[in-house]
């Protein structure tokens, strides 16, 4: 059917970047717009469903949306109300001395703590007369910030800080970023363990944007409605790689030439066969399990920073809000190489100069095709989050609908 119809714009995804893309093409630039997704579904990893047992869970890694940006803000609230949510995690690790635990207090030689490491999560470690002190000393030492990279906080000469900074290193990052990337944290990109600061105060919360929340009936209800308008047309199912051909700056859609934008959401390697060399990712395992209880734990996710081989437990009754007496669905994230074989997804772009200089090379190859257009956590491999890439579907969008 889609090939016998003329669309004005073709789209390869229909997660944040495609379906805010379509929408509003579809809508302000009053465009017909094909969408293609290789998945059976729209919403790409922000896609969430019920499970057998009736539990709303997020296929593809817990989602929480939350941003400073009033315009993305905005622009999702026309397709989904918000429930009122703000996350918040804990790390559980072994106690570093288990018997001076009192046997009152069952803990099974496990310790918590709030992260971001906070003032708190000072007095939980230090005590709490030494975690005040250390904490102060901490804001002494940084009297005009609110937080603290680890890294940055690494290189404080102070003894006693560089203390706490080890600290910190070996119980809040070092296994976990292990775990999660294989490498140390000075070995991956520095943005990323400063996406969870060190906090010189007591905010226990782990985004602290303006506008935090969940869609009230879930993700993929407010991506249907966003993708619900008489100028876009889905075919969800279809990889678009086997209807594409690109050569000699034309982008061909099923034979043919297609002459409108064309803004691909997908991998950069892929669209080009891989020619320069697979992008090296990181995928997931999940293991989710759904246990006869009202809750398993007391936060939306737990971070295991020290031990175990999953990275954290989250346990989505407490994002979702769903109300659910007597069973409750938890999820464990294993990372691990991603490898390209079948059903595997690519997570997380490992982001390096040398892996980044890979990546220019599909985009200068991208560039030589004038109606083309990389968008997204895949095709940018760049470390967004969901508001990041609306924003930049946003922008993106304002270009080309100026152009008309
Ligand atoms: P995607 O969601 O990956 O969508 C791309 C779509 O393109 C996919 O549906 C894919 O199937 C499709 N596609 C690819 N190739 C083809 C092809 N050849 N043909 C047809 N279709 C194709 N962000 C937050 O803000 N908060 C969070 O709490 C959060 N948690 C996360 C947890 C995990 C485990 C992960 C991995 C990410 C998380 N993110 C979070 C980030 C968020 O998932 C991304 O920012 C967002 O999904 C990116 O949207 P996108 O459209 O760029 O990519
Ligand atoms: N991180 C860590 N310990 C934690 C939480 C995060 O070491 O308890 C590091 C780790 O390297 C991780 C990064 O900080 O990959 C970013 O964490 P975030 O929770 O933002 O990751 P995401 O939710 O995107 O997987």
């Amino acid at each position: 059917m889609s090939a016998l119809k003329q669309y004005d714009a073709l789209i390869i995804g229909a997660g944040y970047a495609g379906a805010v893309c379509a929408r509003r093409l579809a809508e302000d630039g009053d465009k017909t717009v094909l969408v293609l997704e290789r998945r059976p579904h729209v919403g790409g990893n922000a896609y969430d469903c019920l499970n057998r047992d009736g539990v709303l869970i997020h296929q593809y890694g817990p989602h929480i949306f939350h941003t400073n940006d009033r315009r993305v803000f905005d622009y999702l609230s026309r397709f989904t109300q918000w429930r009122r949510y703000q996350h918040k995690v804990i790390a559980n690790l072994p106690r570093d001395n288990p018997e001076v635990v009192p046997a009152r207090k069952k803990t099974d030689g496990r310790m918590f703590f709030p992260v971001p490491f906070n003032l708190d999560s000072m007095k939980s470690a230090f005590g709490a007369e030494e975690g005040a002190r250390l904490g102060q000393k901490l804001l002494d030492a940084y009297p005009a910030q609110s937080q603290v990279t680890i890294l940055e906080l690494r290189q404080n000469p102070d003894p006693e800080i560089a203390a706490i900074a080890d600290y910190v290193y070996e119980h809040v990052f070092v296994h976990y970023t292990m775990k999660q990337w294989g490498q140390t944290p000075e070995e991956i990109d520095p943005a990323t363990t400063a996406r969870v600061p060190v906090r010189l105060n007591e905010d226990g919360r782990y985004f602290l944007d303006a506008y935090q929340g969940m869609p009230l009936d879930g993700y993929t209800p407010m991506f249907e409605r966003m993708l619900d308008h008489p100028n876009i047309t889905v075919e969800a199912g279809v990889d678009a790689l086997g209807r594409l051909e690109l050569a000699d700056g034309v982008v061909k859609l099923d034979g043919k030439a297609f002459n409108g934008p064309v803004i691909y959401t997908g991998q950069a390697d892929e669209l080009f066969g891989s020619r320069f060399g697979p992008l090296p990712y990181r995928t997931l395992d999940f293991g989710l399990e759904t246990l006869n209880t009202d809750f398993f734990q007391a936060m939306g996710t737990v971070n295991y920073t020290v031990d175990q081989d999953y990275t954290r437990i989250t346990e989505f009754k407490h994002l979702t809000g769903q109300e659910l007496p007597g069973i409750t669905t938890i999820m464990k994230e294993y990372s691990r190489a991603y490898t390209g074989a079948e059903g595997e997804i690519p997570y997380y772009a490992i982001i390096n100069p040398e892996n980044n200089a890979l990546y220019a090379k599909y985009k200068a190859e991208a560039d030589k095709y004038p109606n083309l257009r990389l968008l997204g956590r895949l095709a940018e491999y760049k470390y967004y989050n969901m508001d990041a890439i609306a924003a930049k579907a946003l922008a993106l969008t304002d270009e080309l609908l100026s152009r008309v």
